[in-house]
């Protein structure tokens, strides 16, 4: 029985569930026969908690059952003897499963995120085995360039070329960084990530490290993840007291230590150069660049920066090869994406879906459509910097081209599905206000420039404003994004281009 104690699910009392099912189990005679697990993030968060009794004996016998109580669990163990019960199942064959692809996400919901037992049970630490025993670093970089992964953090960026530009770079001492600051609003992929399987994040940078030769690590994540941040610090002490992260056990002269830097909020802490600066004990503020950190990052030493979910995919692609990543997905996009499906749909949650897959498909198909018979108007993707697209382009393959040309971006995987009810110049807004909290205020065009976007769009949205301040607007948009010194500045004004793109109409209806 696999009970779901991520965040989502805990929200909604699973701990309970699954200390009522340890106790029902035992009351019921079945330990023999019977393993209660807590398990990681089981994907469907608007139903919880999940509980999944999987039959080894008849596999098409195992349930999903939703929003389980407490009360609920003699019911359970009903369920595991044959019985009817009254439980709400879930149909494993619908489409929010089926579609899916889960190589980020293969432990997720399956493992229990703090037994390194149940993570190496499931071929965990054989991709850092395999590494150390039989590849020499450049083969490992040759292996990821291959394979075609690209930067899961927003932009893109090939990794194999960011591993080898890093391993190319002369330095005493090198550093691996896990980006874990995720910020954007509806965004909870990493966090599900390390909640649910934080030994895959841990191997995936033990062999970066090794690729790129570096014997430290840090992971950045946010303050507002404690579950993720304690799963993440047992997961550290069990690898290291077993020695799996070095040469204990691997026989290797490798060694490789990580340490957790807890971030305090603040969102500009996810661009690599203030993320750096804070991991040094400095205010986090961006820096220009170059230098770029691959040659010059922490206290000046060549240092590789990853996201969760760049880094979950490494461990797979040692495994199973470059050729069998590269045969996932689009010819330029390769492997799947994780996206937290939010906003007006029926089925909220995780999502990990082959590169290509339409937005059609997330949204209608995967997602339900709309509560209540709705119909969806558009979609936002990519976070603060990303943008709005329009139910028409719906049929849309979901890659890092094909979003960009529609005004968008991939982003980290934060997917917010609004309906005819959203007023699209209330989203440009939110958005606008978002970037002008989170400012850090380093350079005026952001600093000032987001204050007075957001007092434009105000003013539109309040029915005051006139066509030159529609003019106005866009003038100052193009001098934010040209002239703001780092990524959250420069795409501040996206979600402003793409509504008016899209939704000008929207626009011109409030315009006196
Ligand atoms: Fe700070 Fe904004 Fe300038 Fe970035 S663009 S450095 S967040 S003020």
């Amino acid at each position: 029985i696999r009970c779901c104690t991520a965040a989502g699910c805990l929200s909604s009392n699973s701990q309970a569930v699954k200390d009522n099912l340890d106790k029902a189990v035992k009351a019921a005679g079945l330990e023999d026969k019977v393993q209660v697990s807590g398990v990681g993030c089981m994907r469907l968060c608007c139903q919880g908690p999940l509980v999944q009794v999987d039959n080894q004996v008849q596999p098409e016998g195992t349930k999903l059952y939703e929003q389980v109580t407490p009360e609920e669990v003699p019911q359970i163990i009903a369920a595991v003897r044959g019985e009817p019960t009254n439980l709400r199942e879930y149909d494993l064959n619908h489409p929010f499963f089926t579609y899916q692809k889960p190589i980020v996400l293969e432990n997720s919901g399956k493992v229990d995120p703090e037994r390194i037992q149940s993570y190496i049970a499931a071929d965990g630490y054989q991709g850092l085995y395999q590494v150390l025993r039989e590849m020499k670093p450049s083969q490992v970089i040759e292996a990821i360039t291959k394979s075609g992964l690209r930067g899961r953090g927003g932009a893109g960026y090939p990794t194999g070329l960011k591993w080898a530009t890093v391993a190319k770079s002369a330095g005493e001492k090198k550093f691996v960084i896990c980006n874990a600051d995720e910020g954007d609003p509806g965004a909870f992929m990493d966090r599900s990530v390390l909640e649910s399987d934080p030994h895959r994040v841990l191997e995936g940078m033990a062999i970066a490290a090794y690729a790129i030769g570096a014997t430290q690590g840090y992971i950045y994540v946010r303050a507002e993840y404690p579950i993720a941040i304690k799963r993440l610090q047992t997961a550290i002490q069990q690898a290291q007291r077993l020695g799996l992260l070095g040469s204990q056990v691997f026989e290797s002269p490798f060694d490789f230590k990580v340490e957790i830097r807890i971030g305090a909020g603040a969102y500009v802490c996810g661009e690599e150069t203030a993320l750096m600066a804070s991991i040094e004990g400095k205010r986090g503020v961006p820096h220009p660049r170059p230098p770029y950190p691959a040659e010059s990052g922490l206290w000046g030493y060549p240092t590789l920066i990853n996201n969760v979910e760049t880094f979950a995919n490494i461990a797979p692609i040692i495994r199973n090869g470059a050729d069998w990543f590269a045969s996932i997905g689009t010819e330029k996009s390769k492997g799947t994406k994780v996206f937290a499906l939010a906003g007006k749909i029926l089925n909220t949650g995780l999502i990990e879906v082959p590169m290509g897959t339409t937005l059609q498909q997330i949204v209608e198909e995967m997602g339900g459509g709309v509560p209540d018979g709705g119909i969806a108007k558009a979609i936002q993707t990519g976070g603060p910097s990303g943008g709005c697209i329009p139910a028409s382009a719906f049929d849309t393959p979901v890659d890092y081209e094909s979003l960009t040309a529609l005004g968008s971006m991939m982003g980290s995987g934060g997917m917010i599905v609004m309906d005819e009810s959203t007023n699209m110049v209330d989203v440009a807004r939110f958005f606008m206000e978002f970037c002008m909290d989170e400012s850090c205020g380093k350079c005026i065009p952001c600093r000032v420039g987001t204050v007075q976007l957001h007092q434009l769009l105000t003013k539109i949205r309040e029915g005051k404003a006139s066509m030159t301040d529609l003019q106005l607007l866009e003038e100052l948009c193009d001098m934010v994004k040209n002239t703001s010194l780092c990524g959250l500045g420069q795409s501040a004004p996206n979600p402003v281009f793409s509504t008016l793109r899209y939704f000008r109409e929207e626009y011109l209806a409030l315009i006196r």
